[in-house]
């Protein structure tokens, strides 16, 4: 029985546990770089340098069918409330659609790693585009395995980021440190 994963991959660091425990279980694991929420572009290369560091060095089979286009983001953020979920929801389809049309029997994300990222939300998105897509969707928590994923990704050298992808997201992260400059112990 093939047992192929497509493993939508956000990053190298991301891709480093996740892929170890999918090959544990006994999956063949193919690693699916689709991003286009990742701004701005050189942010972009970088993480995707990361992700074919890593894949050169496990080994691993890659699919990048798709050029960096930041439009599809924001064709799928219609409501800033909702970004985070249709943000999942544009890749988690794009990656279900090519395991099925390439013949992919399972489909699952890197994105369960980390402890900032919504998993409720990816869960109920993974199921729904598994029943669009009719691609099985592996509905993994892979957050015990952050801590082990930072540190494979130190010792490889691979570049890790430092916020989560898109505009608002890198927005958000000066404010914050901004915000702690100003009102922090050494501001009065
Ligand atoms: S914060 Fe992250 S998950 Fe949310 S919309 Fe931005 S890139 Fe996507």
């Amino acid at each position: 029985m093939d047992n192929t994963v497509l493993l939508h991959t956000c990053c190298g660091p991301c891709a480093t546990h996740v892929a170890n425990a999918l090959m544990k279980e006994g999956f063949e694991v193919v690693l699916f770089f689709y991003n286009p929420n990742i701004h701005p572009f050189d942010e972009y290369v970088k993480r995707y340098e990361s992700f074919v560091e890593y894949a050169r060095y496990k080994g691993l089979k890659v699919e990048t069918p798709f050029a960096y286009n930041p439009l599809e983001f924001f064709e799928w953020i219609k409501e800033p409330e909702e970004r985070c979920v249709r943000c999942y929801e544009m890749r988690l389809s794009r990656t279900a659609r090519w395991a099925r049309e390439q013949g992919y029997p399972f489909f699952t994300t890197t994105l369960t790693i980390s402890p900032y990222q919504d998993l409720e939300n990816i869960f109920k998105v993974g199921e729904k585009v598994e029943k669009r897509e009719r691609v099985v969707f592996l509905k993994k928590n892979f957050r015990s395995g952050f801590t082990e994923s930072v540190k494979i990704s130190r010792e490889l050298g691979l570049y890790r980021q430092n916020y989560c992808g898109c505009i608002f997201s890198k927005w958000e992260g000066v404010k914050r440190r901004i915000w702690k400059s100003l009102t922090g112990p050494s501001s009065s």
